[in-house]
């Protein structure tokens, strides 16, 4: 059964949030060093690449990664093409059937140079989370740095994601990926305090 990477690489120069932390990897401890082996170090914001975002990350009193049911990482999930939208609002998605989708994944593609921070993306409008909510969604994933315009403050659409219950999957890599059913995993690390977490994105062929 073939896998298919939808996360992006995390190497040196890989774009993040405008004045947020580089990401950044090195050998600390040498095999020189130690005698023995290469030890890195990683030094990354949470934001950067493909990641989740936890609750805490919008609202000081919101759930942490580690509290977040894993359950909603892995999954059977459902491939959007929207890749002529500038924003995806609740009637954009009226004609998608969501007959037991618990997962939706939005094929945007509008981060076009993944060697630079976008500008503008794709963002979703706020009468998509009570939309999505009535067909029992509880993950929404996109292939953009947030799932707000990336200018936006008051984070309009992670609220009302939240407040239907719905978590967040940012930064896919969905530009080789056919829209349709696959399988998702996606799993963040157990950052006991996180306000997020990288994950390794895949998507296996699945049949609903
Ligand atoms: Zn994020």
């Amino acid at each position: 059964m073939s896998i298919i990477d939808i996360s992006r690489r995390l190497e040196q120069g890989t774009p993040t949030w405008p004045g947020d932390t580089p990401f950044s990897y090195s050998v600390s401890w040498s095999k020189e060093e130690s005698g023995s082996v290469n030890v890195g170090k990683l030094e990354m914001s949470i934001h950067t690449g493909t990641h989740v975002d936890a609750p805490f990350h919008f609202m000081n009193n919101g759930e942490r990664i580690y509290d977040l049911d894993l359950e909603l990482y892995v999954g059977p999930a459902l491939v959007v093409d929207v890749t002529n939208l500038s924003s995806i609002a609740a009637k954009d998605l009226e004609q998608i059937d969501l007959t037991n989708v618990s997962r939706i994944l939005f094929k945007t593609n509008s981060w076009t140079d993944y060697t630079k921070f976008p500008e503008e993306v794709t963002y979703i409008e706020a009468d998509v989370a009570p939309f999505l909510a009535k067909h029992n969604i509880k993950l929404i994933g996109v292939d953009v740095p947030s799932v707000d315009p990336l200018d936006s403050k008051e984070l309009q659409a992670h609220h009302a994601l939240h407040t239907h219950h719905i978590h967040i999957l940012e930064g896919l890599d969905l530009q080789n990926v056919t829209p349709g059913w696959y399988e998702l995993m996606a799993f963040p690390l157990p950052i006991v305090e996180g306000d997020g977490s990288p994950v390794r994105a895949v998507l296996r062929s699945h049949n609903k």
